[in-house]
């Protein structure tokens, strides 16, 4: 299995630009996702690490080789395409045994092989059976069968679970970590979807318009963005962002409006200029004594918890609080944020105000 690391990559096609300057390193046996909204240079990245693209600059590194300017028949990584894309007129055996075949691996060890690739994805039962038959989820497990049977250095995924309704990709999700958990093999999985790369991904990086916005794992992406593009994108609801552009009074743990303070995390201090104030709607708290107050404009029943809509001085507002909580239409209510679950952003290039004191806060404070 492999290690794989990108440095300062660039794409482009013609005068466009597809990917600008990416760098981040896939550590073997990782499950790593590419996570982005439709056109944000996911697939262009993936079809680069694979061999399908040159890069226009920048490295490309398997386990400390550089490959940028190989072919893809070099670097021995197993694509996974949408489900459905097998030989149709192959049964199961035929499809899982094709790429060895092509290889001219003997007979017997094609069986072995085979035998093996099905047992681990318990399809034993249904090897001569005609693909035209099958259902959804065994044509995903041939299809990785054929990839697995390789043995490649890794896999590549680019939407592989796209065409499937809500619960049996969810099912399919589930059942693709798990066979990854068992295998071990580094996986780099395309998608647009952040709720499947956050269940599924060890590893997340977020790409918006060719650009890395952040690489990390899942739980620090979601705590603390890096950006207010991935603060949006991901969480659902998405972060709230309340404006502070005629903020006055900023100082030390607090901001002000009119005649309100606000807690804020100390990653404030020194901030000049319009701020972003982000706090996600599961960290707003409903508390009549706080002075700083919405007005209920809507309320969304989820179950277990309601999505109240807030209309504030500055700016609409999300909040989940349990569903027993009685909220009327029109009523003030006062909002309360735990400073620890804000994060703050420069309002006019989007980036998170850091320090080191907001920095480990949610994991230690
Ligand atoms: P999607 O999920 O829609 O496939 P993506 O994030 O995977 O999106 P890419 O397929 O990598 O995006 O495409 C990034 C941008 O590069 C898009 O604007 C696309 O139109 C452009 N692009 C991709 N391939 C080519 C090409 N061969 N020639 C010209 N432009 C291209």
């Amino acid at each position: 299995m492999a290690q794989i690391r990108i440095e300062n990559v660039r794409k482009e096609f013609g005068a466009f630009t597809a990917v600008q300057s990416s760098t981040f390193t896939i550590e073997d046996g990782e499950f790593f996702m590419l996570l982005g909204p439709s056109g944000c240079g996911k697939t262009t990245t993936l079809r680069m690490m694979a061999g399908l693209e040159l890069p226009t600059s920048g490295q490309i590194y398997i386990d400390g080789e550089e490959v940028g300017q190989k072919p893809a028949s070099q670097r021995d990584i197993a694509f996974v395409f949408q489900m459905f894309a097998l030989y149709p007129h192959m049964n199961v055996r035929g499809n899982i045994s094709y790429p060895l075949k092509s290889q001219r691996m003997k007979a017997s060890e094609v069986k072995k092989k085979v035998d093996e690739v099905a047992e681990i994805l318990g399809i034993t039962d249904i090897l001569d059976r005609p693909v035209g038959g099958l259902s959804g989820g065994d044509r995903q497990r041939v299809a990785l069968g054929r990839a697995i049977v390789r043995d490649p250095k890794a896999f590549f995924m680019d939407e592989p679970l796209g065409a499937l309704d809500a619960e049996f990709r969810e099912h399919m999700s589930e059942e693709l970590r798990a066979l990854h958990d068992r295998m071990g093999a580094t996986t780099v999985y395309v998608t647009h979807d952040q709720l499947e790369a956050m269940q599924m991904g060890d590893k997340i990086v977020v790409m918006n318009h060719g650009v890395v916005e952040q690489f990390g794992v899942p739980q620090d992406i979601y705590d603390w963005p890096a950006t207010k593009f991935v603060a949006q994108f991901i969480g659902s609801p998405p972060m709230n962002f309340l404006d502070f552009n005629g903020m006055i009074g900023i100082g030390g743990t607090e901001v002000r409006v009119n005649d309100v303070v606000m807690p804020v995390p100390r990653s404030i201090e020194g901030a000049n200029g319009p701020i972003t104030f982000g706090v996600r709607p599961e960290h707003v708290k409903l508390e009549d004594s706080a002075p700083y107050r919405g007005r209920v404009i809507a309320t969304e029943y989820l179950g277990t918890t309601q999505i109240v809509t807030f209309d504030t001085p500055n700016g609409l507002l999300k909040a989940r609080v349990a569903s027993h909580e009685v909220v009327n239409t029109g009523q003030s209510i006062g909002l309360r944020f735990d400073p620890r679950t804000i994060t703050l952003f420069d309002a006019e290039k989007g980036g998170a105000l850091r320090s080191e004191a907001n920095e480990g806060v949610l994991n230690h404070g």
